[in-house]
Parts: structure tokens; sequence; C-alpha cells
């Protein structure tokens, strides 16, 4: 097994669970990472072209879950002093866990085994077809080296993704992706509008409203949000029982027409609940009375309900979201058209906001085109194309898989061919792919048990 090389793209939460596990069944695995750091996107990074998570961010699940999937516990077996109550907080803070992920790397000896600051430019078959020629550049300039197989966990937040803006030109003011987004400071004394109402559109939001002189948050439609904790205090990821998160898949696979209306209508009444349980006592209101009001404001003066269905979209956190709205410090408009002149951005409903800068908090795409042999799409009257062809498709090289249109609807989403979400299947031997696995749960523990199925099905093809 030790003769078998293989190269590991990126050290983020998956590259480090495949690094480990392909290490524990004896493969001669390697790490190749253009960062400095372990840890992926929840290493702060200054530079503005890698996906970095912020100096104040807190993770969404708690670490009761994020860091000991039932059956994935070897993260939990490695620190378990580390997750003591005492320690840290229930919910990590980005620093908590870069700390965390660099405590996993140390106890299980992986620092020896990656190369940092390099930058893994693309993966070819060699001609005689026995090898990856692995395409990196680093320090000392290009290279190219062989690897017998080769993990992709270069991350599926790398791409920024933004909505066609056919008059950006006219706009004067400073517009940028959240993916270069790290400090409120830049935007002090300005106006600026926020786009879009995910974990990060909230969270910088929240950040500039202590700095900016106005924020709007735009978006077209509202999301599912809960809040960290239940009435009785209790992180609400860590009430749910693991059988009963497996009935509950179970049931989505097979009656989804079933379960996911019923889930986005408890989620929906779970959002108003916990937004009356944060807005104050007004003297003479009934308990019915302020739960209506308060649904009301969520319908029609934050338009954040009807939501778009869990099926498709995230949900996200709402604890400080909700308060800043009641506040005025960041104020819902709808979604983002294109923009007028210097100073001023149409949005759907035809109104017209002044601002001074622009942040698009509109997501992201993941780069196959690092393996350009990679079959994609060839469902639904889309054509079988190689990941190259849709790179090359794309207007520019820093485009995402899929992109925002004004009207709300996607161009058809570029899908790889994936068994398992993991393996292209006529390379299944060689290539696999971890951090794509769409997870329904934790992706840290679910990409730590795709890696041991990717080590354990490569070691039993080589015995
Ligand atoms: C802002 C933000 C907040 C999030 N918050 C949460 C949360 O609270 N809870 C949660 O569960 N999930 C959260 N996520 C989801 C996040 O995707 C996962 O937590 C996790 O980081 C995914 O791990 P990964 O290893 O697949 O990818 P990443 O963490 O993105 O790591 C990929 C690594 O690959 C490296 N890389 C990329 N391309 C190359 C290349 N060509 N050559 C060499 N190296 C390369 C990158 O430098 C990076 O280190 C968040 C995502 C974002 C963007």
């Amino acid at each position: 097994m030790e003769n078998i090389t293989i190269a590991v793209v990126g050290l983020g939460p998956a590259g480090l669970t495949a690094l480990k596990c392909l290490r524990e069944e004896g493969f001669n695995a390697i790490g190749l990472e253009r960062r400095d750091s372990i840890g992926g996107l929840w290493s702060l990074s200054s530079q503005a072209e890698f996906t970095s998570v912020l100096d104040g961010t807190v993770t969404n699940l708690s670490k009761f879950i994020v860091c000991s999937n039932r059956l994935a516990s070897a993260i939990i077996r490695c620190r378990k002093d580390t997750f003591t109550k005492e320690r840290y907080a229930d919910f990590l803070t980005s620093a908590e866990a870069a700390e965390y992920f660099e405590s996993y790397a140390s106890h299980f000896g992986l620092h020896q085994h990656v190369r940092f600051g390099t930058t893994v430019r693309k993966v070819l078959r060699n001609q005689q077809d026995t090898a990856w020629n692995v395409h990196t550049i680093d320090a000392k300039g290009d290279s190219i080296e062989p690897f017998d197989k080769v993990v992709f966990c270069h991350g599926c937040e790398t791409v920024p993704a933004l909505p066609p803006m056919p008059n950006r030109d006219k706009f004067e003011g400073k517009v940028i992706h959240s993916q270069a987004y790290r400090s409120p400071s830049p935007f002090t004394g300005k106006r600026v509008l926020v786009v879009g109402n995910g974990a990060t559109a909230n969270e910088i939001s929240l950040a500039l409203s202590e700095h900016a002189t106005k924020v709007f948050q735009a978006y077209r439609r509202g999301r599912a949000a809960y809040s960290r904790r239940g009435p009785d205090g209790l992180p609400f990821d860590a009430q749910s029982s693991w059988p009963g998160l497996r009935l509950k898949h179970f049931l989505d696979h097979h009656v989804p027409f079933l379960t996911r209306p019923l889930a986005d209508r408890a989620v929906q009444a779970q959002m108003v609940r916990d937004a009356v349980r944060s807005e104050p006592v007004r003297r003479g209101e009934s308990e019915a009375e302020r739960r209506r009001h308060v649904e009301q404001r969520m319908r029609i003066d934050w338009h954040l309900l009807p939501c778009a269905s869990m099926a498709h979209v995230h949900p996200v956190v709402q604890d400080e979201f909700l308060p800043a709205l009641r506040r005025g410090d960041v104020i819902p408009v709808r979604g983002f058209k294109d923009f007028v002149d210097k100073t001023r951005v149409l949005l759907t409903d035809d109104a017209v906001v002044e601002v001074d800068a622009v942040i698009f908090c509109t997501g992201y795409g993941t780069d196959f085109g690092i393996m350009p042999e990679l079959e994609m799409n060839g469902v639904c009257g889309v054509p079988l194309q190689s990941a190259e062809e849709v790179k090359r498709k794309k207007s520019g090289a820093r485009v995402a898989d899929y992109e925002i249109t004004s009207d709300g609807l996607s161009d058809p989403p570029h899908i790889p061919r994936l068994f398992q979400m993991i393996f292209p299947p006529r390379r299944a031997s060689s290539i696999a792919f971890i951090s794509w696995m769409a997870t329904q749960e934790v992706s840290w523990s679910v990409s730590e048990l795709a890696s041991m199925a990717v080590a354990q099905i490569w070691a039993a093809e080589t015995a």
C-alpha cells in the first residue's frame, strides 16, 4: 500500500480527514494546500481570492454535533478534552474552529505530510494512462508530479457567484463579492447595500451596522432561519436524536412530497415562535396578538415569509439578525436588479436605493475545471460535457458553476457525474471528490465518513 501515492488537494476539514484516513490505511498520501495553514476556510486569510470566515464568525451548529458525529467519532477521541464545556462555548468561534483543526492535524501527525503554499492548477491523466499528472505552482515555480490517485478536497465555495449586472460600469461606488470582504472598517461612514440573505449576508450586515451610516439588505424571498438555542437555552441541534434524524432522512427520501412541505411549515412556525421570544412585550397585548403582530411584520415589513423550501436552500441562524431589523440597524429591501447610475441601485420592485458600496453575498460555485476530463451534466436535457468545456463556455476563468439571474432563475447548474457524489464512474479507482458531497447534516463529520469510505474501498481494491 505504501507504494501507492495519493495527492489530497486542499487541507480544509475534508482534506484533513481524507489525509488521515488514507494514511491510516497505509497509503503514501500527501496533502497539497495553497494556504500556509490547516483548516481550509476556517483558517483566516487576508487574501481576497481565498474564501475565508471572518473574525466574528460563529459556527451555526453546536460543538456537540459538528465535531462528534456519532459514527465518525475519531475527532472526539482525538481531543476529548478540547470540547469540554469549560474550554469552549457551545458554538465555536472561527478562532476556536481553526485551533481545533490544527489540534486534529497535530494529534494525527499530519503536518509533516502536507506541502503548504502549493496550488494545484490542474490534474491530467498521463499519456500512458498509468498515473495522474498533478500540475502545481509554489514559491519555486511550476512543476508536474505523477500520483497514482487524487482526492479533491478543494472546497465547494471557491468561485464567487454573481448576478448579471449589465449597468455595472455606471456605478462609481465600491462593488465586491463577500469573498473579498474581511472587515467593516473600509465602509465606515458609507451607505452600503448587502445583497443576499444567507448566513454571510446577515453576518456582514450586522457588522456593518456599527460602522456604516446606512445598511440596506436586498433579498428576493425569505429564507428558513432558526435560533441557535431553544427556549430551554440548549443548542437546538443537540436535541435531535440520531435515530430521529435517520427516520427524517428515510422519509425525505421515500415520501418527499409529504415530508418537505411539513418540515417547511414546521420551520416557519418555529421562526415565528423564536421571533416572538425576542420581541419586547407590549402592555395589554395577548400572546395571540403578539404572535400575529410578529408574523405580520415578518411577512409584510421584512418579507422573510414565506420562505424558500429547505429542500433547496440551507436555513440560516437568525438570533441577532431579527433584533437588528427591528431596531432599524439593517433595512430590508427587495432583490437587486441592476445599477442605475453612479450612486443608485435598482431593485426588483422597481424601487431605487442610493448607496456608496455594494457587497454581493450571493454564494459560490465549485471549480471542477481543476480536473478537465471530469464528466459533467448529461441529464435533464443538458448535454454531457467535460469540466474543461463547461469552464471554457463560461466567460472568463472566475465564474461559478451556476449563476443567479435577475428574475431569480438559475442558469442550469452544472452537475459533476459522481457516483454517490464522490467517485467519477470511469475513474472510481483513482479519483474521489470529498468536498462536493451535498451534506444533509454536518459537513465536517460527513466528510470524515466519506474519507473513511474512500480509504477503505481503495484499500480493499488494492489488497
Ligand atoms: C463563510 C462560511 C461560513 C461557514 N460556516 C459554516 C458553519 O458554521 N458550519 C458548517 O458546518 N459549515 C459552514 N460552512 C461550510 C464550509 O464549507 C464547511 O464548514 C467546510 O469548511 C468545508 O470544508 P472543505 O474542506 O470541503 O472546504 P474548505 O474549508 O473550503 O477547504 C478547502 C481547502 O482547499 C484549498 N484549496 C482550494 N483550491 C486549491 C488548489 N487548487 N490547490 C491547493 N489547495 C486548494 C483551500 O485553500 C482550502 O484550504 C461555511 C462556509 C462559509 C463560506
